[in-house]
C-alpha cells in the first residue's frame, strides 16, 4: 500500500505536465540513443572482455581492467589519455587532483565562472586559515582571480580574456552552478569562451569542471578544445552503479604531470589496486547515458511543475541543458526543510530519516542534503540540497527510475 501523501489535484497536474513534455522528452531519448551508441563502440573498438572485468591487489601493476577502463573514458571523451580510479575521493579531489597536478609555484590560475563550487574555498585557500585547510594552492605559491559574472549569470568573456597575463597558466571553466543561481555553461557558449581565450593565450590550459554536465548533450568538451576535464563518478559517469571514485581526461602530457601527483613521482599510473570495483565502473559507465537521460527528463518535469506552482526555477522550462541539475528557489529554510524531508520520504534507503542542514566538511554554509541512495552522497541518484542561506534554494538532480522521480514531484508538492 502507498505510504505516500498524493494530492489528486497535484497527481493528475503532474501527469498533465508528463503529456505536455513529449516533444521535449523525444529529444532527450536522441540524446540518449547518441550516447549509448558512442559508448558501446568504445566498448567494441576497445574489446572489452571479461578478463577486465576482474580487479587486482597490492601495487596494482598490470591490471588490465583499469587500464582499459581508462583507455574507454579517452576514447568517449575524445581525449588521448585519461585516469579513473576509485582512489580518487570525490569531484572535488579530482578537480584538485588536477590543479594541483599541473601547477606551479609562480604560476597564476584563474576561474572563469566566479568563485568556484563551495568546497574549493579550501583548496584555493580563500578562507582564513585554520587546522582544516592547510596546504592550499596560495600556499604553494600560486596566485588566482575570479571573473565576476554578468548581471544575468553568465560568463563575463571580454573581462576573462582582458585578465589573461604572462603568468596565466590555466583557466577552470565550472560548467555546472554548485550553489549559485546562474545558467550552467552550454557547449555552445563553452566553445566560444575557449576559442577566444586561446586567441589571447594559445598555450593557456583551458580545464572544464564537468560535473553533472557528461551524457547530457551529444558532445563533451574535449571536442570544442578543452584540454582537461574532471569530474566524480558518484555523479553522471558511473551511471549509478559506480560504488566511489572520479575521473580526469585530457592532453597526454597533462594527464601525465596528474598521474605523478596521483600516486608518486616516478610511479605516476601503473600502480593503484583497484579491488573488486572494475566491474562496476564498466557497468555504470554502460549505464550512464540512459541514467543521466531520465535525470534529464525528471528535472524538466521538476521545472515545468514547479513553475506552475510559482516558484523561481533555474533552468527554465525551455532551456538548453547543459547538466542535470534542476534550482528551485523555494525562498525560506522552512520550505527547504519540507521539501528535502518529503524527497528523503520517497527514496529506497532511510526513508525514516529527516534532513537537517548542518555543517559539512568542505562548506562555510550549513547544508542540507537529502538523499537516500544505494550508494552513500550519491547524486546520480534521486537527491536534492542546498546551502541554509539566501536565496533558500534547492538543487535537486539525478534518479535512476523516471518512475520514482515523478513519484517525487507529486509527493513533494503535495506537502509543500
Ligand atoms: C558536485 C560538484 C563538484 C564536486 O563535488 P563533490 O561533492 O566533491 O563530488 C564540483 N563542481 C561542481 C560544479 C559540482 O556540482
Amino acid at each position: 500500500m502507498s505510504v505516500y501523501r498524493i494530492k489528486p489535484e497535484i497527481s493528475a497536474l503532474v501527469d498533465g505536465h508528463c503529456e505536455k513534455l513529449a516533444e521535449r522528452f523525444k529529444k532527450i531519448d536522441d540524446i540518449i540513443e547518441y550516447n549509448t551508441s558512442k559508448v558501446i563502440s568504445a566498448f567494441a573498438n576497445a574489446r572489452v572482455g571479461v578478463e577486465h572485468l576482474t580487479g587486482s591487489t597490492g601495487y596494482g601493476h598490470g591490471d588490465l581492467g583499469r587500464d582499459k577502463l581508462e583507455e574507454l573514458f579517452a576514447d568517449i571523451f575524445a581525449t588521448d589519455d585519461a585516469i579513473v580510479r576509485p582512489h580518487i575521493v570525490s569531484g572535488t579531489h579530482a578537480i584538485t587532483l588536477a590543479l594541483f597536478g599541473v601547477l606551479r609555484p609562480g604560476d597564476e590560475f584563474i576561474a572563469a565562472a566566479g568563485k568556484p563550487y563551495d568546497t574549493f574555498d579550501d583548496v584555493i585557500g580563500l578562507k582564513s586559515k585554520s587546522k582544516y585547510n592547510q596546504g592550499s594552492l596560495i600556499d604553494w605559491g600560486i596566485s588566482y582571480k575570479d571573473i565576476d559574472k554578468l548581471p544575468d549569470g553568465r560568463v563575463d568573456v571580454e573581462k576573462l580574456v582582458g585578465s589573461i597575463t604572462d603568468k596565466t597558466k590555466l583557466i577552470l571553466f565550472q560548467r555546472s552552478k554548485g550553489y549559485d543561481w546562474r545558467p550552467s555553461i552550454t557547449i555552445t557558449e563553452l566553445e566560444d569562451m575557449i576559442k577566444k581565450v586561446k586567441a589571447k593565450k594559445p598555450d593557456v590550459i583551458c580545464f572544464v569542471d564537468n560535473c553533472y554536465c557528461e551524457f547530457a548533450d551529444t558532445i563533451e568538451p574535449p571536442e570544442i578544445g578543452a584540454d582537461i576535464i574532471a569530474g566524480s563518478l558518484i555523479k553522471n559517469p558511473g551511471g549509478g552503479i559506480a560504488p566511489t571514485g572520479g575521473y580526469i581526461a585530457g592532453r597526454a602530457d597533462l594527464i601525465e604531470q596528474i598521474s605523478y601527483r596521483l600516486t608518486a613521482p616516478g610511479i605516476g599510473r601503473d600502480g593503484g589496486a583497484t579491488l573488486d570495483v572494475n566491474r562496476l565502473f564498466y557497468q555504470g559507465l554502460f549505464n550512464a547515458p540512459s541514467m543521466v537521460g531520465s535525470a534529464l527528463k525528471g528535472m524538466i518535469l521538476t521545472a515545468s511543475v514547479f513553475r506552475e506552482l510559482g516558484y523561481d526555477v533555474e533552468p527554465p522550462v525551455n532551456a538548453d541543458r547543459a547538466d542535470i541539475i534542476q534550482a528551485i528557489k523555494l525562498g525560506s529554510q522552512e520550505k527547504m526543510e519540507r521539501f528535502c524531508k518529503s524527497l528523503q520520504e520517497i527514496s529506497p534507503v532511510e526513508s525514516y530519516l529527516k534532513p537537517v542542514a548542518e555543517v559539512v566538511p568542505g562548506y562555510h554554509d550549513r547544508v542540507i542534503m537529502a538523499a537516500g541512495t544505494f550508494v552513500e552522497g550519491s547524486t546520480i541518484e534521486l537527491s536534492a540540497d542546498g546551502p541554509m542561506r539566501e536565496p533558500y534554494a534547492v538543487y535537486m538532480q539525478g534518479g535512476l527510475s523516471f518512475a520514482q522521480i515523478k513519484l517525487a514531484i507529486k509527493h513533494i508538492a503535495s506537502q509543500l
